[in-house]
């Protein structure tokens, strides 16, 4: 029996002595199957095979973890320390002895949440390694939860996991992606934590929107009010995404706006009908 781990998207499922047929998160419209078929992995396997996690300070207070060599989206998960404890926000599916105790050394990990299924990936691992940290999965995305954990605590809407760390439901991407809101980061001016629930672009000064990143299929007006509105009450300078050097350093909120009104602007035309 084994947890196997699809090699595309990073899920890791419940144990079973032959791997699924196929990977929930990937046959879904927003992710894809690997151009080589569905291939699973599994946490002894990548251990064997040399990946390892790489971990750094960004900023005070906020440390990035991603594996090497690139492994599944690429992505990185975030641990934000607080003297009254720390928030590991987004996963990644791999996880070693070594990271453990690194992250031990910064003061462990007191709740793990994640912006959205994407980032689930070995989430139950990170919590059996911290004492059992209480994960927090947003009811409306419950079902894409493929390792079904004790540690699972659902939530909707708003939850402060410390103090001045709020986990805030967006949607859009899926229907409960999340933001974490640092009130503390950025020097005290407030920081985002916001996995692709809000997406830094390529040039980091602007913000961009989606229902499906990999297929470029884009959300709709609705979507986006409803995310402008869950983050209007709060102020943030920086914003970081899930990825390295994904990260909007400065002006934030007037970024997330700009940028909302520029999508906006582009995608609220009459319905128009395109010619076959
Ligand atoms: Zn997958
Ligand atoms: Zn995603």
């Amino acid at each position: 029996m084994d947890n196997f781990i699809c090699t595309t998207c990073g899920a890791q499922y419940e144990a079973t002595s032959e791997p699924p047929q196929e990977c929930l998160i990937c046959i879904d419209e927003r992710q894809y199957i690997g151009w080589d078929g569905q291939q699973w992995t599994t946490l002894a396997q990548m251990r064997r095979n040399g990946y390892r996690n790489q971990m750094h300070e960004i900023d005070p207070g906020i440390w990035g973890i991603a594996t090497e060599p690139r492994f599944a989206i690429g992505q990185r998960s975030l641990l934000v320390r607080t003297e009254a404890g720390n928030i590991l926000w987004d996963c990644v599916s791999f996880l070693d002895a070594k990271s453990v105790s690194q992250i031990k050394e910064l003061g462990g990990v007191a709740a793990i949440a994640c912006s959205h299924p994407h980032f689930y990936t070995g989430m139950a691992e990170w919590s059996h390694v911290f004492d059992g940290a209480p994960i927090y999965i947003p009811s409306a995305d419950k079902e894409w939860v493929t390792r079904l954990d004790p540690a699972i605590r659902l939530w909707h809407d708003r939850v402060e996991l410390l103090p001045g760390l709020t986990l805030l439901q967006c949607g859009g991407h899926f229907p409960g992606s999340s933001v974490l809101h640092w009130a503390q980061g950025a020097e005290g001016k407030g920081a985002l934590l916001t996995g692709d629930t809000v997406m830094v672009a390529q040039d980091r000064r602007s913000v961009s929107f989606m229902y499906s990143f990999p297929n470029l299929i884009p959300l709709g007006p609705s979507a986006i009010h409803g995310i402008l509105e869950v983050l209007g009450p709060f102020d943030y300078e920086r914003i970081y995404s899930g990825w390295w050097g994904k990260n909007i350093e400065a002006g934030g909120k007037e970024a997330v706006r700009s940028s909302a009104e520029r999508y906006l602007n582009r995608i609220l035309v009459r319905p128009q009908q395109v010619a076959s």
